[in-house]
């Protein structure tokens, strides 16, 4: 019963808040006269307009890019997010990494790029970061021979890049260095830079990197270091400090060469959990000035869920860079039941005071069913007054 009451006195004082910054926004929206999108070829887009209207997507839409951006465009969307790479596959003409079969007469980076710019919408490129997703067996069974992967407490390894092997960092770095040197993006959005899991990174040179790091005396690998273990705290501050170090390295590269690229991560939402559980430490990477903006996956179609969750994002961040807000109509960890539910969060979002959103993801389903409800009232009013 308690948790009942609570539960609702917690949604009471939530509901309030968003009432009262609903209201505010309307009266803005009002003062402002509604102005529409006049959708003017510019330059370059803007990398974050006033609101950022993004989505997610694979490394290739159907039919083409030029229909989806259209499509986007029609609807004032102003960002996408194309999947480009992993660290054992690349979706567009790489040197660095190996190039999908697919992509081999396609860059489909470029055919993004290309067809973004012609609508006025800016292509934050999507990388993968840590794990090996989509890569071929072969690519992952030399990263497993060369000991450059993770592995857990039974000594299982996984296809993800031990972030603390050199190698995987040089790799990364030289990544980064050639999407921002070779392509006209406005941003670049780091994806899956976590662990799998609480279990990871558990080999051998972390061991080692741990304890040179911190002078830990271990007796008992990995239990020394697991939970209930005398260093479990530590370590796993020091596992969010890999993660931390890697993106440090990653935006020095990648600012080195575009100084005016704009920076992202797509990160989980419960952020103090996912911090232990995966290493993402958000609140310290945006006090540290690695990101322009933050993208919470808040995929979920839970009202209260929602709002206690950007309530929480909104504070840990504390207006340092705008909050972009994931939502995932389309998602695997959720279904809407339609467009008037990811339209009733984007209203929520706002009240919060995100300075956008970005939608999980764009499929021929999302352009069909939920981009002609949007712009009817939701996605209206032009993004760049
Ligand atoms: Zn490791």
């Amino acid at each position: 019963m308690y948790i009942r009451t609570h539960q609702w006195s917690v949604w009471l004082a939530l509901a309030t808040v968003t009432m009262a910054a609903l209201l505010a926004w309307r009266s803005v929206v009002a003062s402002s006269g509604h102005t529409p999108s006049t959708n003017k070829p510019v330059a370059r887009p803007q990398a974050v307009a006033a609101e950022l209207r993004g989505v997610w997507s694979g490394y290739r839409v159907e039919p083409d890019w030029d229909t989806a951006m259209q499509k986007l465009s029609a609807a004032n969307f102003n960002a996408v997010f194309p999947y480009v790479c992993s660290p054992g596959i690349a979706y567009y003409h790489s040197q660095v990494l190996p190039v999908s079969r697919f992509a081999r007469d396609h860059d489909y980076l470029l055919e993004a790029v290309t067809a973004a710019h012609k609508y006025n919408i800016a292509v934050h490129a999507r990388t993968l970061t840590l794990e090996l997703l989509f890569a071929a067996e072969q690519t992952k069974s030399v990263f497993a021979a060369t000991g450059r992967l993770m592995s857990n407490s039974q000594g299982e390894t996984a296809p993800w890049l031990c972030p603390t092997d050199l190698r995987n960092r040089q790799l990364l770095e030289r990544a980064v260095t050639e999407l921002v040197t070779n392509y006209d993006i406005e941003g670049l959005q780091f994806d899956y830079l976590r662990y799998p899991g609480w279990d990871y990174c558990l080999c051998q040179r972390c061991r080692q990197r741990f304890t040179a790091d911190t002078g830990a005396h271990i007796t008992r690998w990995p239990q020394d270091v697991l939970p209930e273990g005398p260093y479990a705290v530590q370590f796993n501050r020091w596992r969010q400090q890999q993660l931390t170090d890697l993106l440090c390295d990653l935006v020095a590269t990648a600012r080195a060469v575009r100084p005016d690229i704009s920076i992202s991560a797509a990160v989980f939402p419960r952020w103090e959990e996912h911090r232990e559980r995966f290493g993402q430490d958000v609140a310290k990477w945006v006090e540290r000035g690695l990101l322009d903006f933050v993208a919470p996956m808040n995929y979920t179609t839970d009202r209260l869920d929602f709002a206690t969750w950007l309530l929480t994002q909104r504070k840990a961040i504390a207006g340092r860079v705008p909050l972009m807000v994931g939502m995932g109509p389309l998602s695997d960890a959720c279904q809407f039941d339609g467009p008037e539910q990811l339209a009733e969060q984007i209203q929520i979002a706002r009240s919060f005071g995100a300075g956008g959103f970005i939608v999980f993801k764009y499929t021929d389903q999302f352009a069909q069913e939920y981009l002609p409800y949007l712009a009817k009232e939701t996605t209206a009013i032009g993004a760049s007054p």
